[in-house]
């Protein structure tokens, strides 16, 4: 027996199994799922962006998003098939965030650790910054 959840999509509850939604919704979705794929094989439509699928599908985008995001529909096939970027809105294939996004947070990841440095280490900066000051100052007076 699985634990009974209420379904993320209708509310209703139900058995939770390999499913994270319940058997109506997961039928429904994967009904959806076939309309947009059949929709998006033919060749034609194969330049659709997501607004084209969505509104000849009747899908809603945030699914069809998840299908890009699990590589159930394969990006590289439908070009213009892109979403928003979750922190600045920019189209992208893959993944959650554009590169830009990406390489920023990435940066401020490995630029974290920095403050966990010892006192010790701060002064030391510190005082290394006040040389260069020092050093700025009294070029400033030769020249
Ligand atoms: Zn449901
Ligand atoms: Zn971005």
């Amino acid at each position: 027996m699985g634990d009974l959840a209420n379904c993320p999509s209708c509310g209703q509850l139900f058995v939770k199994s390999t499913q994270p939604i319940c058997r109506e919704c997961y039928q429904k979705e994967e009904e959806q799922f076939e309309s947009v794929y059949e929709f998006v094989r033919r060749k034609k439509n194969r330049a659709s962006t997501m607004g084209e699928v969505s509104e000849a599908t009747g899908v809603d985008k945030p699914l069809i998003q998840k299908w890009l995001r699990e590589k159930r529909l394969h990006a590289a096939s439908f070009p213009n098939l892109t979403y928003d970027c979750e922190r600045c809105g920019e189209q992208i294939y893959e993944g959650k965030l554009c590169s830009t996004c990406a390489t920023s947070l990435q940066k401020d990841l490995s630029e974290a650790p920095e403050k966990d440095r010892t006192f010790a280490e701060k002064q030391e900066e510190e005082r290394k910054a006040k040389v260069y000051f020092n050093v700025d100052q009294e070029n400033k007076w030769r020249n």
